[in-house]
């Protein structure tokens, strides 16, 4: 049976969590379709730094806590993953389970996925010392040796965070230089416990049949090879937008980043995009934030 609702809020992690705040709280019917657990990439981030009035707020918590709010209001969470949104006058979500969800607007905040290395052995390892969660499995490596690869924001705050648990952390990035933010660099390069490999990328990983043992390194300069031995590996290379079910409505850029304007509507009305899924020069939680509330917003005055 098909469900009917005002708003149908797609991802429950920063950006949807706060749609949900502010489009109930003015009182529209909402539904928040997740498919994994409310919070996000929130979920998997040991501290945040910087979300104002939180200074050190830890990940699991704060997602925490916007999911308490979030519902507080009567908006309601709802297992979803999504195949397709029809964009008639009524919006039409379709699930994957063949769920059917109806509503006059959709506020899609479904966020990014972490990219694989696609390297050899990576696949057949995961669980078995390849993570692409630190924070979730960055226990299973107390004394042991880990390997970091990536030099954004996402990668450099992980490795910090792994050494709590390691006895040792290299940080493997292609170029010499990284993509993060200074403050956390500085703290990479301050830190005993972890050494940073310039120069050089990942070509396969190789394990004893059992768990990781080691990671096969490419110089990029001179095409040399070296064998690095480690136990635990976490690729942190970036992510790619969660819109497969957005492809028929043509919404979105030659890199499957959400289109939207300044009320966060995309080219079709009724249709709207919040937090990292979107085009935008800042994924953070208080961007994320922003988007949701003025998503929400929109749709509230859209519909009243
Ligand atoms: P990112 O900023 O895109 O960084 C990806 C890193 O992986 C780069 O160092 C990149 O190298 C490297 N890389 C990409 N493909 C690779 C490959 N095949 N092999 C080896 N290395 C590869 O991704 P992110 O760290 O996930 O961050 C995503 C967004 O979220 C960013 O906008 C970031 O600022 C934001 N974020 C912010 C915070 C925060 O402010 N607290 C925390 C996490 C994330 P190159 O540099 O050579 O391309």
């Amino acid at each position: 049976m098909r469900k009917e609702c005002d708003l149908i809020i797609i991802g429950a992690g920063p950006a949807g969590m706060t749609a949900a705040i502010y489009a109930s709280r003015a009182g529209l019917k909402t539904v928040m379709l997740e498919e994994g657990a409310p919070g996000g990439k929130l979920t998997k981030t040991f501290e945040i730094d910087n979300y104002p009035g939180a200074a050190k707020a830890n990940g699991f918590e704060l997602a925490n806590l916007m999911f308490q709010q979030s519902t507080s209001f009567g908006a309601v969470y709802e297992y979803g993953s999504v195949v397709s949104i029809n964009s008639g006058d009524l919006k039409i979500v379709t699930c994957e389970d063949g769920s059917e969800y109806a509503a006059k607007a959709v506020i899609v905040a479904s966020g990014t996925k972490e990219r694989l290395l696609n390297i050899p052995g990576e696949e057949d390892n995961i669980g078995r010392g390849v993570s692409y969660c630190a924070v979730c499995d960055g226990a299973f490596f107390r004394d042991k040796t880990v390997a970091v690869i990536g030099g954004g924001n996402s990668a450099l705050e992980e490795a910090l965070y792994l050494t709590q648990f390691a006895a040792k952390v290299y940080v493997i990035i292609r170029r010499d230089v990284f993509r993060a933010d200074q403050l956390v660099v500085d703290e990479i390069n301050a830190n005993p416990k972890i050494e940073v490999i310039t120069k050089h990328i990942p070509i396969a990983i190789i394990d004893d049949g059992s768990k990781v043992k080691s990671l096969q390194l490419r110089n990029v300069s001179d095409e040399s090879e070296q064998e690095l031995a480690v136990d635990g590996i976490f690729p942190y290379i970036g992510a790619d937008p969660i819109t497969g079910f957005l492809k028929d409505l043509d919404v979105c850029d030659e890199h499957g980043y959400m289109m939207v304007d300044a009320n966060q509507e995309t080219s079709v009305k009724g249709i709207y995009g919040a937090g990292d899924v979107c085009a935008k020069g800042l994924r953070q939680v208080v961007t994320a934030t922003s988007d949701g509330a003025v998503a929400a917003q929109a749709v509230v005055k859209a519909i009243k």
